[in-house]
């Protein structure tokens, strides 16, 4: 997110104290594990592009880490967005998969439906996400399931935010910025 919010000022985390979720959400859900490209030799993650992938090549690639799922704050004066590790409502903490994700969008109306053209234009995908990895030409790391072969290489990598988050519900607005959190910079 090219921003390092890691040495916040208490004065600058009250600023945000009447700002509003920014933004929340993505793609956490179960997975199928497409077989990698035959003809090529090579998985598809490392011969097509984002937009030349299949609806479930592009479903795979979620590592199922849960980190988009976090409520963020913005700035409303410099833009700055700042992470906090309340998740949705919807997340399934433990499973760090969306629990209703057929019906995200009509229960989580600000939850993004993540495509290519978002991926190219988010500012706030962490750097570990499989889709931020790919579009930057970084391949996928040794824990996503896709190259593991294992959905809890994720966990076991500390990528995913099972150990930390917890749940906006019974948060008020108003005290979000009390769950600021330093961002991911693991990739
Ligand atoms: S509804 Fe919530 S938990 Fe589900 S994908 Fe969207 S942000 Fe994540
Ligand atoms: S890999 Fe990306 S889209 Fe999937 S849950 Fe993690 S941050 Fe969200």
């Amino acid at each position: 997110m090219g921003q390092d919010r890691r040495n916040r000022s208490p004065a600058k985390d009250a600023d945000l104290a009447s700002l509003p979720p920014l933004a929340r959400g993505g793609r956490a859900r179960a997975l199928p594990i497409p077989a990698p490209d035959a003809s090529e030799g090579k998985p598809f993650w490392e011969t097509k592009t984002l937009e030349e992938m299949t609806a479930a090549e592009w479903e795979a690639l979620c590592d199922g880490c849960g980190r988009c799922c976090l409520n963020k704050l913005e700035d409303e004066d410099t833009g700055e967005i700042v992470l906090t590790r309340l998740a949705c409502a919807l997340l399934d903490i433990g499973q760090c998969r969306c629990s209703d994700y057929p019906n995200r969008f009509a229960k989580m109306p600000d939850c993004i439906n993540l495509t290519p053209e978002k991926v190219r234009s988010l500012t706030w995908l962490p750097a570990t996400c499989g889709y931020r990895r790919v579009k930057e030409g970084r391949g996928l790391a040794w824990w996503h399931p896709l190259v593991s072969g294992d959905p809890e290489t994720v966990h076991q990598a500390g990528i995913s935010v099972r150990g930390f988050a917890r749940s906006e519900k019974g948060v008020k607005e108003h005290n979000f910025v009390r769950y600021i959190i330093s961002d991911f910079d693991d990739a």
